[in-house]
């Protein structure tokens, strides 16, 4: 199997509990969705991929681990789980590093293919007031049980247009799956138009997730420049 590769780099993990982890990033090309505040449109489709053998992607991937004291590998997006098979051909040859998996949290079937082979979870919740998203409160829930089986936080774009209602929905799914996943609201980087709530607002969703664990943490690698 051949998969589309956007790109292959070395950085700091700039999302979520791992931030400030160095970790080689797998970008992998396309994607279902069109998220208005999406950073990485060149990733929507698969013009400017390259597309790898697994194998190659697996020795390049052992090559870096034995090059360098790296946390864990990355895997994003794009959406990765369009090319599940892929990736578990990748990750069954070899895995010189924890896995990092980031997702939109709309594809549960694919995931289950991947989840034995990944170890962190990375997934987003999509909310319906954001152009663009595909947001399935039940595929949600289903993605997030299937997460669930290895560790994993849930991440959500706060935006001007996010409500409460919205969060309070999110922290149902969560509650339901495993009341100890982390939540972390992240203020939108302005982008396309997008911009973040107000402080004032951040602490209602805050409230509005109960007695979840939530962080706030927005984009890091953004504020601090790193690719
Ligand atoms: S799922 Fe991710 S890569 Fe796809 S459009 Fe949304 S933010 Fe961008």
């Amino acid at each position: 199997v051949k998969g589309n590769v956007l790109e292959i780099f070395e950085s700091f993990q700039g999302e979520g509990p791992y931030v400030g982890a160095p970790q080689i990033f797998v970008r992998t090309g396309g994607c279902h969705l069109r998220c208005a505040y999406c950073d990485t449109p060149e990733s929507w489709t698969t013009e400017g991929s390259a597309a790898w053998e697994a194998d190659a992607l697996a020795a390049e991937l052992e090559r870096r681990a034995a090059a360098r004291r790296f946390h864990s590998i990355s895997i994003t997006g794009g959406e990765p789980l369009l090319q599940a098979e892929f990736l578990a051909d990748v990750l069954s040859r070899r895995k010189p590093l924890p896995v990092h998996l980031d997702t939109s949290g709309t594809l549960p079937e694919r995931l289950a293919r991947l989840i034995d082979l990944v170890d962190v979870v990375a997934m987003d919740i999509k909310l319906p007031s954001c152009p663009g998203t595909r947001a399935d409160w039940d595929e949600t829930e289903r993605t997030l049980a299937v997460a669930a089986r290895k560790e994993a936080f849930v991440k959500i774009v706060l935006t001007r247009d996010t409500t409460e209602e919205e969060i309070a929905r999110a922290g149902g799914i969560i509650r339901r799956v495993d009341p100890s996943i982390r939540l972390f609201l992240q203020p939108a980087t302005p982008f396309g138009g997008q911009e973040p709530p107000p402080p004032e607002r951040v602490a209602r969703f805050r409230a509005a997730a109960g007695d979840l664990c939530v962080f706030v943490v927005p984009q890091i690698h953004v504020l601090m420049g790193w690719k």
